[in-house]
């Protein structure tokens, strides 16, 4: 069968949740995808800033396989090496003291936000504190994160659960001004990626740290997207001299198997007991020993370094393209999490740069999102923009 027999069998039976693009991906191959047909795309969208060191890697591949061999799955009534390992790792980088991984990103919110109610409860013995969350953030799709993502729409039709207050990213009198006696939480991405590529402000940044301080808030950051070096630093607040309370992480921390966390440091790291949180896949060993290599490789491969040099070259080329086109209105992001706001609907631009075998997503309906894997060279930058300008020029 060929991808348009595919996709019309799968169009039959997949609920109608995406606008999918008409392309049947068959594998991987560093920084390239192959769909069906043999058809080769170059990725700059890292299955949503998923894919840090690409497809194929041998290492990787090999960890996972030699796992996959011994043990999959153990239950948390059990401890096991590979689990215990990722979160002491994960602890030394985030600078939290206790980690719970899970299977998704959403459900490091989820737990980011039962711990924050915890605390309330613990000491005010209800449950209605409240959490203040950014409009224009994006956080998940289960109802407790769904709940703080800041798109009206994305909630309307299923409501979500009480004591949530929305303030505006980057504007700290709004947020003050949001501020109760109830207050629990503040959460929010370090880096806004779904809302825009939008990067918190240094100053806003420190002032919702001291406030949180002050008012006993547990700061909640979001790096499920910005985080794991995809900003140049392993989190995306390192370059803000701001240390959260609680930390979210997923994307590339597996790096293609489903595996999240949140970690917390401090007194919210002792919040949850037990009874209060749990899932059964959460910590299996398949997908902590995904987490370890992922850490291994990080180091092995440079890829920080890597990351803060080709994300100069590509920034640089960006501030070329908005001189030199008028429909750009401007680059926007960190690292090699950036974007381009156009002052039109970017959906056909992206449709044709698929066509002519370059991925990208929107992020939003004016922007065009790019979030390759970490280990791209200048040489793909060059041959990304080659594709994006004859996109851009066919379509304006
Ligand atoms: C993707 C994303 C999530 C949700 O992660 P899933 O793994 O899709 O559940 C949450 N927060 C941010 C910032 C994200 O980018």
């Amino acid at each position: 069968m060929d991808s348009k027999q595919w996709i019309e069998n799968a169009d039959q039976v997949f609920m109608h949740t995406y606008g999918r693009y008409p392309v049947v991906l068959d594998h991987g191959e560093g920084v390239y995808l192959y769909d069906l047909e043999g058809k080769k795309y170059l990725d700059f969208g890292a299955g949503i800033a998923v894919f840090a060191f690409g497809y194929g890697n041998k290492k990787y591949n090999d960890a996972l396989k030699e796992q996959i061999d011994k043990l999959i799955h153990t239950s948390n009534y059990f401890y096991n090496v590979p689990a215990a390992k990722a979160c002491e790792t994960i602890t030394k980088i985030t600078g939290m003291d206790r980690v719970f991984l899970t299977n998704s990103g959403t459900e490091a919110v989820e737990g980011a936000i039962k711990l924050a109610r915890k605390m309330y409860y613990k000491k005010h013995g209800s449950a209605d504190g409240e959490i203040i969350a950014m409009n224009h953030s994006f956080h998940g799709r289960s109802m407790g994160a769904l709940s703080v993502t800041g798109t009206p729409k994305y909630r309307e039709p299923f409501g979500g659960i009480n004591g949530i207050l929305f303030a505006d990213y980057n504007n700290y009198k709004d947020i003050a001004s949001k501020v109760t006696e109830k207050t629990c939480a503040i959460i929010m991405e370090t880096v806004q990626g779904e809302g825009g590529l939008n990067p918190a402000e240094k100053e806003f940044l420190s002032k919702v740290r001291a406030l949180c301080g002050e008012k006993e808030i547990l700061l909640i950051l979001d790096e499920i997207q910005c985080g794991m070096g995809r900003t140049g630093t392993m989190m995306a607040y390192e370059q803000y001299d701001v240390m959260p309370d609680v930390v979210t992480l997923a994307k590339a921390l597996g790096c293609g198997v489903p595996v999240g966390a949140f970690a917390a440091r401090g007194e919210a790291a002792n919040a949850l007991v037990p009874g209060d949180h749990g899932s059964t896949y959460g910590g299996n060993p398949l997908a902590a020993a995904a987490v370890n290599i992922v850490f291994e490789l990080f180091k092995s491969e440079k890829v920080l370094e890597n990351v803060s040099r080709v994300s100069n070259y590509l920034t640089r080329a960006f501030d070329n393209l908005v001189q030199k086109y008028d429909c750009i209105k401007e680059r926007r992001g960190l690292g090699l999490m950036q974007g381009l706001k156009f002052d039109q609907s970017v959906g056909k631009i992206i449709q044709t740069a698929m066509e002519k075998g370059l991925i990208t997503f929107s992020a939003g309906s004016d922007i065009i999102r790019f979030v390759p894997p970490l280990i791209i060279k200048e040489q793909h930058i060059d041959e990304m923009l080659d594709i994006l300008e004859e996109s851009i020029r066919e379509n304006i």
